[in-house]
């Protein structure tokens, strides 16, 4: 099959529900920028330039946002100057404070900011609401962590001199979130910047920035003016500035490797701290002795979650040789009852469309190309019926060694199947991306599950599971996927700044 034939799976549509932000009373921001507290007109009102909001369903544009500017960046991080004293000087009880209070109140709203999310990014309402329970409860750690700081403790290092360690926050801290999960990931930075001391201002993706003005809004008498500021924008414009900007002390990316390397660049100038959540391809090793049901149902759930556009999916399976046959029929029956559809259209909706027209377009690519290099899809391959941005749920078989499909990200519902013969290989193979965020290791055996798992260069590996997530745990990559980690304490680590001072002590 080639990508221009559409498959036989259908899309179920919402019929007479209205799904679109429009049907949320007064779910839609007033503004795209976010600054000292309020909402406000970007200082060049004369450029016009505005963000279109598209809800991938129906391809209709849902709302207009207004974008920001190099001068708003600089409005926003004066007033995040400002306001960072006073949040900085509070002690942890009172910050933890204004945090439950920030949790309680996303929950207050927990509804609308489901149906928001899901009509600007079309993603399922199961996966939204997964989403808004992960926000409140990345609050929720992020308040009660921030309480019990670990470090060395204070003590006589050196004969008569008493060190103390203090951990410090780093200022004002500059964040560019994705599109596929808009507000979780602005949640990921919002929790652990601010509940280190710092404040700070965020860009969301310009395709998406409707939840994370609204969490501006529910939250602008929560937390003091100027803690939280947001500017909605293009990358390349408000993204740019915020890494290049000489009183942002950091800059926190979550995107695209190219996005990466540009805020890398930028921030070098300055020397500021850089952290960096990009792209990934996990691989998922399935050995010849696990359980390949498990695995089956693994991999219908970890590669297909979000549509597919998820950093950690499980997209590259790995299968023993001996096993491979039969695993790919049960990937395949398991993958050909995904139910694809509007968010509207039901609870049991699993699979959405892809964000944009241009991301559809380049996954579509993949699956062009793919064909044309004669790789086989066991099911789907192609688009869905329009409008909307629908692909088929996608198993790609057969793939051999090297294939741009099985090294790329695609960031889309398709997954590809590779065999390998032996445990040298499979590490070998599991290993051989530019990527290094996750993988997954399925096996009975419990010696190769330690040692196999211990082999792969990802920041997380899960054995017999795939895209399990914990706020305790830490999330982050290696290699491509690059440096800093969400999540966990390592988090507060990162947004903190550690300081010695030593005493010397009269005799
Ligand atoms: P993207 O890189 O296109 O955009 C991400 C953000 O970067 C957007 O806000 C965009 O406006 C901004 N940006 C673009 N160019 C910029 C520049 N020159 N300077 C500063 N900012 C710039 O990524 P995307 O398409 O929105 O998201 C998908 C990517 O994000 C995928 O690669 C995915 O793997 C990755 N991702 C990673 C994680 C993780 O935890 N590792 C989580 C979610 C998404």
């Amino acid at each position: 099959m080639t990508a221009t034939q559409t498959t036989g799976t259908s899309v179920r549509r919402a019929g007479g529900a209205a799904t679109g932000p429009g049907a949320v009373p007064d779910a839609l921001p007033a503004h795209g920028l976010f600054i000292g507290g309020e909402f406000r007109a970007p200082v060049d009102t004369a450029s016009g330039e505005v963000l279109d909001v598209v809800d991938p369903c129906t391809e209709q544009v849902v709302a207009r946002i207004p974008a920001g500017s190099a001068d708003d960046v600089d409005l926003a991080v004066r007033a995040a100057q400002e306001a960072s004293p006073a949040w900085a000087a509070l002690v942890p009880r009172e910050r933890s404070g204004v945090l439950l209070r920030a949790a309680d109140r996303i929950g207050e709203h927990a509804e609308l900011f489901v149906r928001l999310e899901a009509s600007n990014t079309g993603k399922p309402l199961a996966v939204a609401r997964d989403d808004v329970e992960s926000t409140i409860d990345t609050f929720r750690f992020m308040a009660g962590a921030l309480r019990a700081p670990t470090s060395q403790a204070a003590g006589t290092y050196a004969q008569g001199h008493l060190s103390v360690i203090l951990r410090e926050p780093l200022g004002v801290v500059g964040v560019v979130t994705p599109w596929n999960y808009p507000l979780l990931m602005a949640a990921w930075k919002i929790a652990p910047i601010l509940a280190a001391g710092n404040t700070m201002v965020l860009k969301p993706s310009e395709q998406t920035p409707l939840t994370t003005l609204k969490l501006a809004e529910v939250l602008a008498d929560v937390l003091p003016p100027g803690v939280l500021n947001v500017v909605a924008g293009y990358g390349p414009v408000v993204g740019a500035r915020l890494a290049e900007h000489p009183d942002v002390a950091m800059i926190s990316l979550t995107g695209s490797v190219r996005s990466g390397r540009a805020v890398a660049r930028g921030a070098s100038e300055t020397l500021k701290r850089v952290h960096l959540e990009l792209g990934g391809k996990a691989p998922v090793v399935v050995f010849e002795d696990a359980d390949l049901a498990a695995a089956a149902a693994g991999v219908r759930a970890a590669g297909f979650w979000n549509s597919g556009q998820e950093c950690g999916a499980g997209c590259r399976v790995l299968v023993h040789e001996s096993v491979a046959e039969r695993f790919v029929t049960l990937l395949a029956e398991q993958v050909s009852t995904l139910v694809v559809g509007e968010p509207g259209a039901g609870d049991d909706v699993e699979v959405g469309p892809l964000v944009s027209r241009d991301h559809y377009r380049r996954v579509l690519g993949y699956l062009e190309r793919a064909a044309a290099e004669g790789i086989r899809a066991a099911v789907g391959g192609g688009p869905l019926d329009s409008p909307g941005f629908f692909v088929a749920p996608t198993v790609l078989v057969d793939v051999p060694e090297g294939a741009e499909c099985a090294r790329e990200e695609i960031f889309g519902p398709v997954v590809t199947v590779e065999t390998f013969a032996d445990e040298e290989e499979a590490v070998r193979r599991a290993n051989d991306v530019p990527y290094g965020l996750s993988g997954s290791v399925w096996t009975d055996d419990a010696r190769r599950s330690h040692a196999v798992a211990s082999r792969i260069d990802a920041g997380t590996v899960w054995v017999n599971c795939h895209l399990v997530l914990a706020t305790e745990v830490p999330w982050g990559g290696f290699k491509g996927s690059g440096y800093g980690r969400d999540l966990s304490l390592y988090a507060l680590d990162d947004y903190s700044r550690t300081k010695h001072v030593m005493h010397n002590l009269p005799a």
